[in-house]
């Protein structure tokens, strides 16, 4: 009599996440090795793929994202197998999975690209939402279709959209900083953005090249966090017709810490919920959006493990996107980059980041696996971001906002109301950042500038200058 235990099924790769990170690194791992066993574990039904991918110069970069039948990558990928539903647990002493219903999966390299979720500011309340991925961005819009007032709690890029887009619909937006958007900006530019608020929006000119975030058949679980324009063609309209107000509490800090929110304490009135922001003001609205980050999506990956978490709980990895845990490695949201950075770049949880890492990450998987060698890839050397705010084109480069400088910079500043906002952050006379507001096509000239590390000393505010041609100066 033998007991029969089915062994593991092994896979040479396994990738948990169908996010821009985990399929950029099953590409990459297929055109690396072509002839490697690649299993795909993902949650829901869709994957992210890159389309159009433009390299705009040396570092930026620009694609849009379409939300695609996982069944598409495999035909694509003859060695590729996706597998659902999601991962419950991992071993890495035995090198296995566990899939939700039960199944057992052997990996020699596994790479965790699980995302994040967003972080609520509190959990399990109806009336509190957060927006990460189609379900959720769905949600949203079917409760602000109902909505007449809703409070709008953050600071970030999801937050920012929001205000600009929601019509028909008063929106309070809570913010703790001194300044809007200040995870992307400074006081100034906010204050150049801010009209664009209270102004009348453009038409839109042609309709979107990118996806709408709207699947026929939904993925079911927790999908993939959305990307840019999330909100086109999701109608982000409340219940009141033609009226739209704005307030901005923006210089009152909302109640921190979050956990010491009290949903329950607040009047009882007309409205569904009251939200209490620190400066003692009480808000009645239809809900709130929590709109306050992410945290790693790490759970069902570290019970029994060693895994070494960051400060922001992400999945440490170092400079060949691995984890502490032999043969993990992690790219995207899920991991914190705890590699000695580049003085120019830092991580920002961002889609670029997400791709970058999935493709580095990939690399490196099978560098390893074929014995060869492989260094930083140069994308990490300059941090760069392109994306639109309130219709203008935005361009971040590096310590855009002297993150990390202390006193010991100085701020070059360049402003045409309604045109455009120049900040070029200078650190011993050299160029350190950027921030780029409007069609101001400097970002190649100043990128380089980065780059190079040029002393600029001698040519002061006149870099600014906007009779010169900066191109031909430094050409
Ligand atoms: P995700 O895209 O979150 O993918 C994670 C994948 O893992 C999903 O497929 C999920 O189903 C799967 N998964 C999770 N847990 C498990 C499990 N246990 N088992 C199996 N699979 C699992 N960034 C920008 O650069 N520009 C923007 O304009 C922008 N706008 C955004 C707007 C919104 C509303 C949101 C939420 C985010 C936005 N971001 C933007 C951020 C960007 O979307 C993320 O940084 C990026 O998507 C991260 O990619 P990822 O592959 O790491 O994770």
């Amino acid at each position: 009599f033998y007991l029969r235990i089915p062994a593991p099924s092994l896979q040479v790769f396994m990738i948990v996440g169908g996010g821009i990170a985990g399929v950029t690194c099953v590409e990459q791992l297929s055109s690396q090795i072509p002839s490697a066993d690649i299993a795909l574990i993902t949650a829901g039904s869709h994957i992210k793929a890159v389309t159009n991918y433009k390299q705009v110069s040396k570092t930026l970069e620009e694609f849009d994202v379409e939300e695609r039948p996982s069944s598409v990558l495999e035909a694509r990928f003859p060695n590729l197998t996706v597998i659902h539903p999601a991962v419950k647990s991992l071993n890495t002493q035995s090198h296995t999975v566990e899939t939700a219903d039960g199944r057992v999966f052997g990996y020699e390299k596994l790479c965790i690209c699980s995302g994040g979720r967003p972080k609520l500011l509190t959990q399990d309340n109806p009336y509190v939402l957060g927006i990460r991925d189609t379900d959720s961005a769905q949600a949203f819009q079917k409760q602000l279709s109902k909505a007449k007032r809703i409070v709008i709690v953050g600071n970030g890029g999801i937050a920012l959209e929001l205000v600009y887009e929601v019509e028909g619909c008063e929106v309070i937006w809570a913010v703790k900083d001194k300044a809007i958007g200040n995870t992307f900006f400074d006081a100034g530019a906010a204050q150049f953005l801010i009209p664009s608020l209270e102004a009348d929006k453009p038409e839109r000119a042609a309709p979107c090249r990118r996806p709408r975030y709207t699947t026929e058949e939904p993925a079911a679980g927790s999908g993939s966090a959305l990307g840019p324009d999330w909100h086109e063609g999701i109608v982000l309209r409340g219940a009141e017709t033609g009226f739209v107000a704005r307030t901005h509490p923006l210089t009152v800090p909302f109640l921190f810490p979050f956990h010491a929110l009290n949903f329950s304490s607040l009047p009882v009135g007309t409205w569904p919920v009251y939200i209490l922001l620190t400066n003692g003001k009480t808000f009645g609205c239809d809900f709130v959006v929590s709109a306050t980050g992410v945290v790693p999506n790490t759970e069902p990956f570290l019970h029994g493990n060693n895994f070494a978490l960051a400060d922001d709980a992400g999945l440490q990895v170092d400079d060949h996107m691995m984890t502490s845990e032999p043969d993990v490695y992690a790219a995207g949201d899920v991991c914190t980059a705890c590699w000695e950075h580049s003085p120019l770049w830092q991580q920002m949880r961002l889609w670029t980041q997400a791709r970058q890492m999935g493709w580095y990450a990939g690399r490196c998987m099978a560098a390893h696996v074929l014995s060869e060698p492989i260094e930083l890839d140069f994308c990490f050397e300059l941090f760069s971001h392109i994306t639109k705010f309130f219709n203008y084109k935005v361009v971040l480069l590096g310590k855009f906002n002297a993150q990390g400088l202390g006193p010991n910079h100085e701020l070059l500043v360049r402003c045409t109301k309604g045109q455009e906002y120049v900040k070029v952050v200078l650190s011993g006379g050299k160029m350190v950042g950027a921030v780029l507001i409007g069609e101001t096509d400097l970002e190649e000239t100043f990128e380089n500038l980065m780059l190079n590390q040029m002393d600029l000393t001698q040519y002061g505010e006149e870099l600014l200058n906007p009779n010169i041609d900066i191109e031909d100066y430094f050409d």
